[in-house]
């Protein structure tokens, strides 16, 4: 089993695009500057670099199918590169993100692993938009809640879950999950910068001969854009959208600095659902990395700022 419980279990980790094409013609500068060697090994306007230690997603893998839970978010505003973090090109080894990389990772493990183990890994993918859970692999379920098992565990009931036994069958997954978010909305674009989506890998393992048996599960969650209304101007329905994304991620914020001040007695789970269901895989024993992801442009410093602050309340 793989033990990293001496270091800090919520990893906070920054990453700025390059600067864009309609950025580079209206004449932003190019914003951030790094000191720290830990911080960014090269870097230049048109390559982006993240600060990901090689090993942490083996590492987390690992301590996965070591029985751990964890979660991965990706925190920004829209086009900030959450969905190019998580996801990146699905099907392309060199452009991949996490996702991908983290169901490559699980299985070259588990084919590595005691051939007396048998592992049974199940996906679910599912969005939360406006305090609603929408199946991803299911269009008819469009408002799923959150029960408790036996245990008082949180969970999206009745939510659709997949076997698969290779990356491949993963991806395949995301994509159908992927294309039926397109046909439920008029505007993906715009649709997903106000939804969360959350990607969940659950695995359980039985030893054949001793049953002992261990179960893991990794959230894999692109937030909705963090950007603030005012600067939009928003009125009437985006408005409401706009209150009920900045609740839910402040409910976030209040989880994760309990969690990092500590705070054993009142961590507020309950205040939203995605804190709800998150409950068993954020704090304690669990593996949480938050990916803050910025626009380096001028135009958004004070996006960019909001956003580091974010990421500065986990530490
Ligand atoms: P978000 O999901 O935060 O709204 P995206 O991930 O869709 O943002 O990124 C917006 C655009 O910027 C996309 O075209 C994406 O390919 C590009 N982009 C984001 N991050 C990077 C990066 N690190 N390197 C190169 N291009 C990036
Ligand atoms: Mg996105």
């Amino acid at each position: 089993m793989a033990d990293v419980s001496a270091e800090c279990n919520i990893k906070v980790l920054c990453r700025f695009r390059p600067l864009n094409q309609s950025e580079i013609i209206r004449g932003d500068k190019f914003i951030p500057s790094f000191q720290a060697d830990d911080t960014v090994i090269k870097f230049h306007p048109a390559f982006s670099r993240c600060t990901v230690p090689l090993n942490t997603f083996c590492l987390l893998s690992l301590d996965v199918l070591g029985g751990y839970n964890g979660t991965i978010f990706a925190y920004g505003q829209t086009s900030s590169g959450k969905t190019h973090t998580m996801e990146g090109k699905l099907h392309d080894p060199h452009g991949m993100g996490i996702i991908p990389r983290i169901a490559e990772d699980i299985f070259n493990h588990i084919f590595a692993m005691d051939e007396n183990l048998e592992f049974h890994i199940k996906v679910s993918y599912f969005e939360i938009y406006m305090d609603k859970i929408r199946d991803l692999l299911d269009v008819t379920k469009t408002n799923l809640a959150v029960h408790e098992d036996k245990h008082r565990v949180p969970y999206v009931k009745g939510c659709t879950e997949r076997f698969v036994s290779c990356p491949e069958e993963v991806m395949d997954v995301i994509d159908e999950g992927k294309a039926n978010r397109h046909v439920a909305v008029t505007n993906m674009n715009e649709h997903s910068s106000r939804s969360h989506s959350i990607f969940l890998i659950n695995i359980k393992q039985e030893h054949v001969e001793t049953e002992q048996k261990l179960c893991g599960k990794l959230y894999l969650v692109d937030l909705a854009g963090s950007e603030k209304v005012s600067k939009t101007g928003a009125e009437g329905a985006v408005l409401e959208e706009a209150k009920n994304i900045n609740k839910s991620l402040s409910s976030l914020g209040n989880v994760i600095s309990a969690l990092a001040e500590g705070n054993k007695t009142h961590v507020p789970y309950r205040d939203s659902k995605m804190t709800r269901i998150l409950q068993d895989s954020l704090g304690g024993n669990c593996r949480t990395t938050m990916f803050i992801c910025c626009s380096p442009s001028s135009y958004n410093d004070q996006e960019t700022k909001s956003t580091l602050m974010f990421g500065q309340r986990a530490k």
